[in-house]
């Protein structure tokens, strides 16, 4: 019991606010790696480039961003 590392903690009860979110800084966008199936619209995070993505999120044409932002709610992925 020497090191100390960083831990995850899970004592976020109280909050009462499911998170799925991987990267959830901003708190309403849902951000998606590129190789990531999916359907729907995407920004890049980085430049803001927009994409209609149907199956597979690219790298971005504009800046080779691999970080995609959903413009809905909800985007749908599809569970390969
Ligand atoms: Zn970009």
């Amino acid at each position: 019991m020497a090191q100390v590392g960083v831990q995850v903690e899970e004592s976020t009860q109280g909050s009462g606010s499911p998170t799925a979110v991987e990267l959830d800084d901003t708190g309403f966008a849902d951000f998606v790696l590129a190789g990531t199936r999916v359907s729907g619209e995407f920004r890049c995070a980085d430049c803001g480039y927009g994409a209609v993505v149907q199956r597979e999120l690219p790298q971005c044409p504009m800046c080779a961003g691999t970080i995609w932002e959903s413009r809905l709610p909800r985007a749908n992925r599809i569970v390969a």
